[in-house]
């Protein structure tokens, strides 16, 4: 049975004051989340706050804690860097990689996210790697074959067990952050063709163990729908997860 995961991306908001409420409204509610082992809650958070989720969420087991970022070295003369060494060493078991701000604003490459994908595996910790085209492409109806490109050129020299380890998240660039969320059957069509991607590469009995989560403009009101559908495991969820009710309602749904 596939994993299903909602996974909270902050970004770069919110005080300390205001992360320790948030983190503390989720820990309070945890009795009344639909969690289990196989339905986890993840919150990536601001990397000044890591030590602090980690403590606040330790008593709701399903409750993890993911880093946004981390870098492709071991360690180093890397200024400001976060290494996968440093997360594992504080308990983080998850990490961002590939988010499309970071492969925009940051210039990060299929090859360099290859990289980061390879060091977090090495250091036990689950890549929640992200891949979506943006909006020309999707106008031009060549989305499946760009997301299979991004997927290949990052992902395809892991091994069959390193694979199963990862996490995919798709989020049509069009869709973040900006209201616009892709229908439930554009988010089934592309999940189902990143299942077929990973098949093709490493059979079809490990790309159905692989949880593949939607982001873009998720929200309380159209998640159900979205998280309905066969092939979506999940969702990576931005804006509104830093409100603490909506997202309590994304992740019951
Ligand atoms: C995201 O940042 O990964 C995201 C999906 O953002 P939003 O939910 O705000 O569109």
């Amino acid at each position: 049975m596939r994993k299903q995961i909602i996974a909270a991306n902050w970004k770069m908001n919110g005080t300390l004051d205001q992360a320790k409420k948030l983190l503390e409204a989720f820990a309070n509610e945890n009795a009344s989340l639909t969690v289990d082992e196989n339905k986890i809650a993840v919150f990536a958070v601001p990397a000044p706050y890591l030590l602090l989720a980690k403590d606040i969420l330790k008593g709701s087991p399903y409750l993890e804690v993911a880093a946004q970022n981390c870098y492709s070295k071991k360690s180093g003369a890397f200024t400001g860097e976060i290494s996968v060494e440093m997360l594992q060493s504080i308990g983080v078991k998850y990490v961002l990689i590939g988010h499309s701000e970071r492969r925009e604003y940051f210039n990060e490459t299929n090859a360099f996210l290859a990289e980061k994908v390879n060091i977090s595996l090495e250091y036990g910790i689950a890549p929640i790697f992200c891949c979506g085209e943006p909006l020309d492409i999707r106008e031009a109806n060549t989305q499946n074959d760009y997301v299979a490109s991004q997927i290949a050129e990052s992902l395809f020299q892991l091994s069959k067990i390193e694979i199963t380890k990862l996490i995919i998240a798709y989020e049509p660039i069009w869709a973040i952050g900006t209201g616009k969320t892709a229908s439930s059957a554009q988010a089934q069509e592309m999940h189902a063709s990143i299942r077929a991607t990973l098949a093709t590469k490493y059979g079809n009995d490990v790309a159905r163990k692989i949880s593949i989560l939607y982001g873009g403009s998720v929200k309380a009101s159209n998640a159900a729908e979205i998280f309905a559908q066969p092939d979506v495991d999940g969702g990576l969820v931005g804006g509104a997860s830093l409100n603490a009710e909506e997202f309590i309602n994304i992740i019951n749904a």
